[in-house]
């Protein structure tokens, strides 16, 4: 028998072994999975890319209620209000800064201190 059938071989019982391996571990994990946890519960929409992630994902600013004013919720303090949500991206906030979505998102104006401390979270 030539060599490269042993090769064919070989590497195809691996990779049946190997997706049994991975079949496996596929169903440990549906199993040790307690709770079905709805996955879009916590889900919010970042306002430049439209890309839908957990909200702890997301940096929240929010319209503060009654005050109208504008914050960012760092998650020391619960803010109650309006809120947008925005990637942590220097993109996703330059993008909303270009186009005001912040704002319009809001609906009130959202002044540049507001991006600039935004930006200085950016790592
Ligand atoms: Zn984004």
């Amino acid at each position: 028998m030539p060599h490269y059938c042993w090769g064919e071989r070989l590497s195809s019982t691996y990779l049946i072994l190997s997706l049994c391996k991975r079949m496996k571990g596929l169903n440990s994990i549906g199993e040790d999975k307690t709770p079905k946890v709805s996955a879009s519960k916590n889900d919010r929409r970042c306002i430049s890319c439209r890309k839908i992630a957990p909200k702890s994902e997301f940096w929240r600013v929010v319209k503060c209620h009654p005050a109208k004013q504008i914050a960012i919720d760092l998650g020391k303090t619960l803010l109650q209000g309006r809120s947008a949500y925005l990637c942590p991206t220097a993109e996703c906030l330059q993008s909303a800064q270009k186009k005001n979505r912040l704002g319009r998102s809001l609906k009130a104006a959202v002044t540049e201190d507001i991006y600039h401390q935004l930006e200085l979270l950016i790592n």
